[in-house]
């Protein structure tokens, strides 16, 4: 018979916090606020990662046309979390001609075949480079949204499991807050 969880249990939490938290990726904002848990892409990963959705995109029979190839370039590069017209504008500052609708048409193609990941947003739709399960982080001063890995205490997914009669699969959090020193 599952209990539910008390007050106690969640404190209990606290002081035996395990959480794995790890942000994959910079934050678009000038002043990250936290720089010891962010880890940079490093170039080489990023083109291994690059390589991996060209991939992905050829095994789903989608074609790897130049538009195509630099809507990818462009979520990979900035790890970010982009609206159609974002890329669209980095697009044509860095020279590069493709139309506003081409842009949101791959990056509409890419999502639906599981290429990238989209978040909807009350702004909009936004895009970033990964499907895998994880969570994000948004900076309530900038709107800018992170990737990051965080694994909950395996004792708290048994608890949940138990609570709701799912087996927990994968999840997702979503959090919100602001860079400490921007409170200091
Ligand atoms: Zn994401």
């Amino acid at each position: 018979m599952a209990t539910p969880p008390s007050s106690e249990d969640c404190g209990g939490l606290d002081s035996d916090l395990d959480w794995r938290i790890n942000v994959v990726f910079p934050l678009r904002s000038p002043a990250p606020p936290s720089p010891r848990d962010i880890t940079s892409a490093s170039p080489t990963s990023t083109i291994r990662g690059l390589e991996g959705a060209y991939r992905n995109c050829r095994s789903r029979g989608l074609r790897l046309s130049r538009q195509r190839r630099l809507v990818l370039e462009i979520l990979w590069r900035t790890g970010g979390h982009l609206s159609a017209r974002d890329i669209f504008e980095q697009l044509n500052a860095d020279g590069r001609r493709i139309g506003h609708t081409s842009v949101y048409q791959n990056l509409e193609s890419l999502h639906e075949n599981g290429v990238i990941e989209c978040l909807d947003r009350a702004g909009g739709r936004l895009y970033g480079h990964r499907t895998d399960p994880h969570s994000h982080l948004t900076c309530l001063e900038s709107g800018a949204i992170s990737d990051i890995d965080i694994q909950l205490p395996p004792e708290l997914l048994r608890e949940i499991e138990r609570a709701t009669g799912f087996e927990i699969e994968s999840y997702s959090l979503q959090l919100q807050g602001r860079p400490r020193s921007a409170l200091a």
